[in-house]
């Protein structure tokens, strides 16, 4: 029995790039069959992210002139993350590999076939690296590099240049499916869930219609949100903070000592002013990072739902016929 392929592809007012997307990688996972890889039960999956346009409309109308085509409708915007989150564990008890992608084609497609080949070898994970960004402009270039380098001098350890161009098998989705965290950073997580994992190369093309959906203020926010929620680091780095500051304050201490038995403590003025500066700038700092590690507990601890899904369209009776092959 060969295996099914499931592509999830998060979509926020994509209505632009869906049709000519859904039509090429249906053109992808067909000519996949036809090389006898992959099961003809396989399917492409477009999870809308509460798009304010006519994504789901436009999904709707796929999935019913094609069995090919399954949506998943969030009940509202969830963002990137959670949204292929969602499509993941919505179809994970259906397909045998998985491999999520952006709805803009950035990543290329014909990197499937040696995702999919390293799957039938045995590995568990692939991750689609960039070798070149030579069409992004310089500013994104720039920015989302510097993004990778921060999370790993943070601790938050990621593929570099990996975005979420990946394949997962069943048993790494189900694996993926045991991390219950609310803040959860795929990026980081994936590599903690083990398996064997091997990594694809292909150069980042351009967005052939509409606009980024990750402006620099978003990825500044993700890449907050993914330190703070894999790495205590920032914590750490406070403490030895702290410390210096703490051996500073004692030279202080005795440096004021020193100026008070020669009689001129007035003049110490300045020195009180500035370390009380200092320190209660140090102070504020300290707490607003502690503030954050609080906010994901108050988080965690409320375990909300991740993501709910709305409707699942997906071919029944499928499963059947494929139990015969
Ligand atoms: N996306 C999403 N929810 C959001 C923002 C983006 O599902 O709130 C999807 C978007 O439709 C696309 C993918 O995430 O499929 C990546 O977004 P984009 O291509 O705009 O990011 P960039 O490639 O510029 O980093
Ligand atoms: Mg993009």
């Amino acid at each position: 029995m060969k295996h099914k392929l499931y592509l999830v592809i998060p979509c926020y007012n994509e209505e632009e790039v869906l049709p000519e997307t859904a039509g090429r990688l249906k053109e992808k996972i067909n000519s996949l069959i036809a090389k006898e890889k992959i099961s003809k039960e396989s399917r492409i999956v477009f999870v809308n992210d509460g798009s304010k346009d006519r994504t789901w409309e436009l999904i709707q109308q796929l999935h019913a002139q094609d069995e090919m085509f399954s949506g998943i409708n969030l009940s509202r915007n969830r963002g990137h993350q959670n949204a292929l989150l969602a499509g993941l564990m919505t179809v994970k008890d259906h397909a045998d590999m998985v491999i999520s992608m952006d709805a803009d084609l950035q990543d290329d497609i014909n990197a499937i076939d040696e995702m999919v080949d390293k799957y039938l070898s045995g590995i568990d994970i692939v991750y689609g690296v960039r070798s070149s960004r030579a069409k992004d402009t310089f500013f994104k270039k720039v920015t989302a590099e510097g993004f990778y380098r921060l999370m790993n001098a943070m601790g938050a350890n990621t593929v570099f240049n990996h975005a979420d161009y990946r394949l997962m098998s069943k048993r790494a989705l189900e694996g993926l499916a045991e991390f219950k965290e609310v803040n959860l950073f795929l990026r980081g997580v994936v590599p903690m869930i083990g398996y064997s994992f091997d990594v694809v190369y292909y150069e980042r093309g351009e967005r052939f219609a509409g606009e980024s959906k990750y402006p620099l203020a978003k990825m500044l926010s993700f890449a907050i949100e993914g330190i703070t929620s894999l790495s205590i680091k920032p914590i750490r780095m406070i403490t030895g903070l702290g410390f210096v500051v703490f051996l500073v304050s004692i030279c202080i201490l005795i440096y004021s000592f020193i100026r008070h038995f020669m009689g001129a403590t007035i003049v110490g003025w300045t020195t009180l002013m500035v370390s009380v500066w200092a320190i209660g700038g140090l102070i504020l700092l300290s707490l607003g990072v502690v503030g954050e590690y609080i906010g994901k507990i108050y988080l965690e601890t409320k375990a909300r739902p991740r993501f709910i899904v709305e409707s699942f369209l997906h071919g029944e009776g499928s499963d059947a016929k494929c139990e015969k092959e």
